[in-house]
């Protein structure tokens, strides 16, 4: 049942990030996300991608430009309400280890005063996992399914965009792609707009409708995913696909051998 109205836009207006003297981590990047898109942002470490998403949750205030949602500057309303529309996952989940699993996922709620009430049980039934575990510690529960506490927890308050930071960066290939399909699947049923940081084209290709690819603080390419695999987006982009098109054409070889 997607929802009826998508997520927000999201447009980066001149955007540069400069931490200290020499080249920025970001420069000068402008370009608009349409309401309900995926968007992957892709690049080689450093490359300013993460700098670049926190400027939408204003982790990062930008020394140059602003960022809009739906055309509003996410300076006009007070942080605490900005953050509640935008759910956050980032790589080492951030889960509080004294903290149950519902607690954790509850927080958001509990920091904003909104009640608690059934969420924490609709929460883990829409990440798939089972209600019973809700009493245990993080330390109890595998990687991927931490992550998936993350991802519950960027939700439970209803956010219309969701920023992702390296989700699944610490996970196994398997799990990976399981929890990738689940994000896939819960962007689309829920509508949401997701803006999703990694390094990995692979994933970027796989999941995503739009890929920008971030090289020294600026996007040289944008691009849909089959366009790059039809070999646009230019050099840096290219180099990231040649990745996992030539692990593919190893295993065919291998196969082919056999
Ligand atoms: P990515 O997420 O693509 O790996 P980042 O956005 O984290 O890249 O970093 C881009 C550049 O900005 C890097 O050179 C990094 O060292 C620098 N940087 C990021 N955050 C900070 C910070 N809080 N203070 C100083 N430098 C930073
Ligand atoms: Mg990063």
């Amino acid at each position: 049942m997607p929802a009826e109205t998508p997520g927000p836009s999201v447009a980066f207006h001149g955007i540069t990030k400069r931490f200290r003297e020499g080249p920025p981590a970001v420069a000068d990047v402008s370009l608009e996300i349409a309401g309900g898109c995926f968007v992957a942002l892709v690049g080689t470490s450093g490359s300013g991608k993460s700098t670049l998403l926190k400027t939408i949750n204003r982790l990062v205030q930008p020394t140059a430009g602003h960022v809009s949602i739906d055309g509003e500057d996410v300076t006009a309303r007070p942080l605490p309400q900005l953050r509640r529309g935008i759910g956050y996952v980032f790589q080492n989940v951030g889960l509080f280890p004294h903290l149950t699993i519902a607690e954790n996922i509850a927080l958001p709620l509990r920091i904003a005063g909104d009640a608690v009430g059934d969420r924490v049980g609709a929460m883990l039934d829409l990440v798939e996992l089972p209600r019973d575990i809700a009493g245990r510690l993080p330390a109890a529960l595998s990687g991927g399914q931490r992550q998936r506490i993350g991802v519950a927890r960027a939700l439970v308050a209803n956010p219309r965009l969701m920023l992702m930071d390296e989700p699944f960066g610490a996970l196994d290939p398997v799990t990976r792609d399981s929890l990738g399909g689940a994000v896939h699947a819960l962007h689309a049923r829920l509508g949401l707009t997701t803006i999703m940081v990694t390094h990995d084209m692979a994933e970027a290709l796989l999941l995503a409708d739009r890929v920008l690819v971030m090289r020294a603080g600026r996007i040289v390419a944008d691009e849909t995913p089959d366009a790059l695999l039809a070999g646009a987006g230019g050099d840096a982009a290219q180099a990231l696909v040649a990745i996992p098109r030539g692990q593919a054409e190893r295993l065919a070889q291998v196969k082919a051998a056999r």
